[in-house]
């Protein structure tokens, strides 16, 4: 080759590269315009009465908008960046709380919504807890999270729920000495009748509403009451805590691996009336699927200290750690609310508190748990399971504990 012609094919080179460099800057210039542009709407949309410095949040939304491109960007002759999903806007209440800051991780590294799903972020607490969150905040922002677009923290209902996709309800006064469980039901109830109302003026009327706080059914039958306007089939409350405990048990048992124990189902109120009941459930052994009966052959076992584990599970990490299961509550909550996102595979089913139709012959209106398949973020009560007397009694039990909490938190909401 020639020196002229060598020097042509050099210019060349040197010519696409700094092609290549304009183009990315420019796409990098045009998206960051367009995310303020936005912001700028949002703000005025949206009130954000606390907020974290806007510097902290800069290198979130350069990884996100490199993510958006250069996947898909061999070829760097077209502008056109790969569309990325639409973010879900995500509300937490209680996120100063442990389950919070667990949650809040796990929500922003992608494991409910997609990893190419973004997140904004809603953070509620309540006025005295805000410095808390702030910490909460920053930690966020240090974390680096991909998919964590935006992050909105907050004491105000009105700016926790506006245009939320989706709820976690963790928020909710503790047990305090000498407080009888009526009266932090009285107290609870309160706060998720107001949460309620807020919802309904407030958020889409597609939200997902998952309830955690404690009395997890009654709070969710309560903030559906007064969120009129939200199909009520739009709230949930959580007793995956109860199934994966109840999984774990019988795996650990049988000696494997969790995602080979199936369909285990928690019936009724998440409190210590609630009935595990692997009944139905199979554990894969030696690539077959069982019956979790005929697995472990040790009925007394199954239908005595396995329950009581399960139900008091609890209580012994409370015991053990000094604190209450959050980690593990959070991964639930998580897990929960991937079902409703994602759907249950075939074949599967999961146990949510969902309204009662009056299936099972359980009281119609109570948020009773069930085994639920998911399609179209939309849930379907497992119908026709056979219910022999031993399950009948447990199940009625947790059905009149329910029936009366919902009783005491109707009086206590009008009082
Ligand atoms: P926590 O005390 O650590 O945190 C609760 C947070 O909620 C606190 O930051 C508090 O300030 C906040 N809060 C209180 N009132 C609020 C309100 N009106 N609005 C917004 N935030 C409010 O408690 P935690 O360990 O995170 O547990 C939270 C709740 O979850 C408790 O009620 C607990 O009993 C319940 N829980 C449920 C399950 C389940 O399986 N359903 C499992 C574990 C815990």
């Amino acid at each position: 080759m020639s020196r002229f012609h060598l020097f042509l094919s050099c210019t060349c080179l040197i010519n696409s590269l700094l092609m290549f460099h304009i183009d990315v800057f420019e796409q990098l210039h045009r998206e960051k315009q367009n995310h303020f542009d936005k912001k700028s709407v949002s703000a005025n949309a949206v009130s954000k009465p606390f907020r974290t410095p806007s510097a902290d949040r800069e290198p979130i939304v350069l990884i996100s908008s490199l993510r958006a491109w250069y996947p898909g960007k061999q070829q760097t002759t077209t502008s056109t960046p790969v569309k990325m999903a639409e973010p879900v806007r995500v509300c937490v209440t209680g996120a100063a709380g442990q389950i919070g800051y667990s949650l809040v991780y796990m929500v922003g590294s992608g494991a409910v919504f997609g990893p190419d799903t973004p997140v904004i972020l809603h953070l509620l607490d309540i006025t005295p807890m805000m410095g808390v969150l702030n910490g909460v905040c920053m930690e966020i922002s240090d974390c680096a999270l991909p998919c964590v677009r935006d992050v909105i923290p907050t004491d105000d209902p009105a700016v926790a729920f506006k245009d939320i996709d989706a709820a976690f309800l963790v928020g909710a006064m503790p047990r305090k000495e000498g407080m009888e469980r009526k009266d932090l039901l009285a107290a609870n109830v309160k706060i998720f009748k107001v949460q309620g109302q807020a919802l309904d003026q407030h958020a889409k009327k597609s939200v997902k509403v998952l309830v955690v706080g404690n009395p997890a059914n009654t709070n969710a039958l309560i903030c559906a009451k007064y969120a009129p306007s939200i199909p009520r089939e739009n709230f949930s409350a959580m007793t995956r805590l109860d199934q994966n405990r109840a999984q774990a048990q019988i795996a650990n048992r049988l000696g494997i691996p969790i995602t080979d124990v199936k369909n285990v189902i928690i019936w009724g109120n998440h409190s210590s009336t609630q009935f595990p009941d692997v009944r139905h459930g199979t554990a894969t052994i030696n690539g077959q699927g069982v019956p979790i009966f005929d697995a472990i052959k040790d009925d007394a076992w199954l239908k005595g200290e396995f329950i009581t584990t399960v139900q008091k599970r609890g209580g012994a990490v409370i015991a053990a750690r000094k604190l209450s299961s959050a980690m593990s509550a959070a991964k639930a909550a998580c897990d929960h609310m991937q079902s409703i996102w994602q759907g249950t595979p075939n074949g599967t089913f999961v146990s949510m508190g969902v309204f009662s139709d009056g299936s099972y012959n359980t009281p119609e209106g109570v948020m009773y748990s069930f085994p639920v398949t998911i399609k179209d973020k939309k849930w379907t009560i497992v119908k026709d399971l056979p219910i022999d007397d031993f399950s009948r009694e447990k199940m009625d039990l947790s059905a009149k504990e329910l029936c009366e909490e919902r009783d005491d938190a109707i009086a206590a909401c009008q009082g």
